[in-house]
């Protein structure tokens, strides 16, 4: 969901519990990029660098990261809670995070716990309460709490990767938006969770670990804004014609017996939200990608493109506002300025080559 922020198409998906993959598979799409088992355990095994021993690697980047005094620092694996299993159910352990962090709120106890390591959360989708599992913490200094992150993808010379950092900010907008809605349960303000989110990743090649704060601002007002559009999913479910539906009709062997056709009919009575970077996150990429090239839309050439065109959403609007065909109206005025200069490039170029 926190991958998926403004694409009506998948958020019907969601909501409906449609099993994606399925679909997918059903359609005879190609899947979309997915992490190698390799990248998984590399992860798992960073993560757990990090949080050994109570979080005694953590604890000094942390230190450096938010400027924290001693008392600060306290930690507590929430994975086992009450009960002798290697993890304890979500609820309990939802109801153990729930307590440690409105205590460490109300300064109720002079140790509050609030490094926490295998917190549960919830978070209101769509009217219903969703477990969030942050393998990571939240830390609260000076009244204020902060969402560490672990990320097992470098910080090199002191840049992350943009669109790794992206995503791993948007996954902690889920979480300071969870936290949110926690202490506002409890009549506390939300501006007692920090909008600037720590990433902890290897720094450089190595498995050294470093502490960045990052602002999470941008991705936690678009995540809010996804949450209020699924707030309006009955406004959603009217628009859709009556009889819709993505249900994949499983036999008595449990495979899929809804004509293939009647589903891709199904998808075309909802708005998507294509752009390339679909292909990291969304089963349906390789179905939205086709459809956006045969309706030209322009968000099928890139983020880039499609965000320098705002407002102008297909090629055949594009062309024929640089040839005149087209009367731009008053919003359109630059951009169609700007395409006719870049055409006259484009025509010079190709004399110069001639
Ligand atoms: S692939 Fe399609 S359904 Fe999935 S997020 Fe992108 S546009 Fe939406």
């Amino acid at each position: 969901m926190t991958a998926n922020p403004s694409c009506d198409r998948r958020s019907l998906l969601d909501a409906a519990g449609i099993d994606k993959d399925a679909l997918a598979g059903h359609l005879g799409l190609p899947r979309p990029l997915r992490k190698s088992q390799l990248a998984l355990d590399y992860g798992i095994a960073f993560e757990r660098t990090v949080t050994a021993q109570a979080g005694a690697p953590l604890v000094p980047l942390l230190r450096q990261a938010l400027g924290l005094t001693l008392p600060e620092v306290s930690y507590e694996d929430v994975n086992s809670v009450g009960s002798d299993d290697d993890k304890s159910p979500l609820k309990l352990r939802r109801a153990h995070t729930r307590s440690r962090i409105l205590s460490a709120a109300h300064h109720r106890s002079d140790n509050p716990r609030t490094l926490l390591d295998h917190p549960v959360l919830c978070l209101t989708v769509a009217g219903h309460q969703v477990y969030l599992e942050p393998d990571v913490i939240a830390f609260q200094r000076d009244g204020i709490f902060h969402v560490v992150e672990i990320k097992s993808f470098p910080v090199i010379h002191g840049q992350p990767d943009p669109i790794k950092a992206n995503a791993a900010l948007t996954q902690a907008a889920a979480y300071v938006l969870a936290l949110r809605e926690l202490l506002a349960g409890d009549g506390l303000p939300p501006e007692h969770v920090s909008d600037t989110v720590i990433l902890v990743n290897p720094r450089n090649f190595t498995r050294h670990p470093t502490a960045t704060p990052f602002s999470a601002h941008k991705q936690i007002k678009n995540l809010s804004r996804h949450l209020g559009r699924l707030r309006r999913l009955p406004e959603m479910l009217d628009k859709l014609p009556p009889d819709t539906t993505f249900d994949l009709a499983p036999g008595p062997d449990q495979k899929p017996t809804r004509p293939p056709g009647e589903l891709v009919a199904a998808l075309a009575t909802v708005r998507p939200h294509y752009t390339p970077g679909c292909r990291h996150h969304c089963d349906l990429a390789f179905h939205c990608r086709t459809e956006a090239r045969n309706q030209g839309r322009t968000a099928a050439l890139g983020t880039a493109v499609r965000d320098d065109l705002a407002g102008i959403d297909t090629i055949a609007k594009a062309l024929a506002l640089t040839d005149g065909h087209l009367h731009p109206s008053r919003g359109q005025k630059d951009l169609t300025q700007a395409l006719r200069h870049a055409q006259r490039i484009h025509a010079d170029l190709q004399t110069d080559t001639a």
